[in-house]
């Protein structure tokens, strides 16, 4: 084992580890579970018959003697939509709940306001998750093991300090500023809630559906804003105050500079976030009304718009560059909606190859992040599921 190995390898067998096991099918039984942590019988026993009286487990049957005894076999329970899940947007929220496995049981996309305020649109949205789950006839089974919601998970799209779930300065969210998400909501719904940003959940989201396998990964999100998630060790790095993997307001070479909402200029956010290219379109004399008619333009072909994403695919690309030659992942995912843009796609590509150390890039996987308007929602549950997990 190397030094590196170590926090992977802490994790061995713990709780979290042992409930993945049996939800990927990697394990159905206590024997397979003792055989992949290297834990002795007695203990796996202890650990899953408590996994068990949480309801996060359940025994399935019987499974296949190996001589003796048919071993019973192990499931997590499925199809109960026991988690809510709020993807907020800057201009729709992705609203679901799910189960246990992180499976998406219901859903739906609702149109937002975010210059309503804080109250009025999360209070909307936690209406929502409550009619979604009473939704599902299991999730009225109470007391059973997928009878109750065990809590909400919210991705907010603007830094949000983790230990108080407090957004801290977000760009284009008027009145959002110092709100105590956690706090507010918690006066609303009776279980635990967890706060962090989009670009987290849908690094968290993605991890846990494409890559589980690998350790050290870096996801952006390109939509709206542009931000990023970075999975180290197998677990999502926040940092010590949530604001690991926020490259918005890094540095890029443009000239001329545009001015940012930080106060500063030159921010990536300001020249290859999708409101960056609106309002560059706009300032050349294109109309253009937001990012769906940016996509469009540049998917027809337009030279100014093409022109555009490239130079925001390059200035991504230079960051990132810093980013893979620091870190050193095995896989860079790009998701959001620019990520099907092409043009921005090939420069942020060829700038990476060009910055980074070829040790660094020699087995780099650099990917689109797979289609699906689920995997914020997806990344908040397992948020939600980790967080049960770690107080059974
Ligand atoms: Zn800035």
């Amino acid at each position: 084992m190397t030094i590196d190995d170590a926090p992977r390898d802490a994790l061995r067998g713990g709780p979290r580890e042992l409930l993945r096991w049996v939800a990927t099918g990697a394990a159905v039984s206590r024997a397979d579970l003792s055989r992949l942590s290297g834990l002795s019988p007695s203990t796996v026993s202890q650990r899953v018959e408590a996994l068990i009286s949480q309801g996060l487990l359940e025994e399935a049957g019987a499974g296949q003697s190996r001589g003796g005894r048919r071993p019973r076999q192990l499931a997590v329970p499925t199809g109960g939509a026991v988690v809510g899940a709020i993807d907020l947007g800057a201009h729709h929220a992705r609203v679901g709940a799910l189960d246990l496995s992180g499976r998406v049981v219901q859903a739906r996309t609702l149109p937002v306001r975010i210059e309503d305020g804080p109250e009025a649109v999360l209070g909307a949205l936690l209406n929502e998750v409550a009619t979604l789950v009473d939704g599902d006839p299991a999730a009225s089974r109470g007391g059973s093991a997928t009878g109750a919601l065990r809590g909400v998970g919210i991705g907010i799209p603007g830094p949000v300090q983790h230990s108080t779930g407090r957004i801290v300065s977000p760009s284009r969210m008027p009145g959002w500023n110092g709100f105590d998400v956690a706090a507010f909501c918690a006066g609303r719904v009776d279980v635990p809630v967890i706060v962090d940003n989009d670009a987290n959940l849908m690094a968290l989201g993605a991890h846990r559906t494409a890559h589980s396998e690998l350790d050290h990964a870096v996801y952006i999100k390109a939509g709206t804003g542009i931000g990023s998630g970075v999975i180290s060790s197998g677990r999502l790095h926040r940092g010590a105050q949530g604001s690991a993997g926020d490259i918005s307001h890094c540095r890029v070479v443009a000239d001329p500079a545009p001015p940012c909402t930080c106060g500063n200029a030159g921010c990536l956010e300001a020249v290859a976030s999708g409101a960056a290219l609106v309002t560059a379109l706009r300032e050349q004399g294109v109309p253009v009304s937001d990012l769906t008619g940016v996509i469009r333009l540049i998917d027809d072909g337009d030279r100014q718009a093409t022109a555009l994403a490239r130079q925001a695919g390059r200035a991504v690309g230079e960051i990132l560059a810093v980013v893979v030659n620091f870190f050193n992942p095995q896989v860079v995912a790009i998701g959001g909606r620019l990520a099907d843009c092409e043009p921005l796609l090939a420069s942020m590509r060829a700038t990476l190859y060009e910055r980074c150390l070829p040790l660094a890039t020699q087995t780099l996987l650099i990917e689109r992040v797979a289609a699906g308007q689920d995997l914020g929602i997806t990344g908040a549950a397992h948020l939600v599921i980790d967080h049960v997990v770690a107080a059974a």
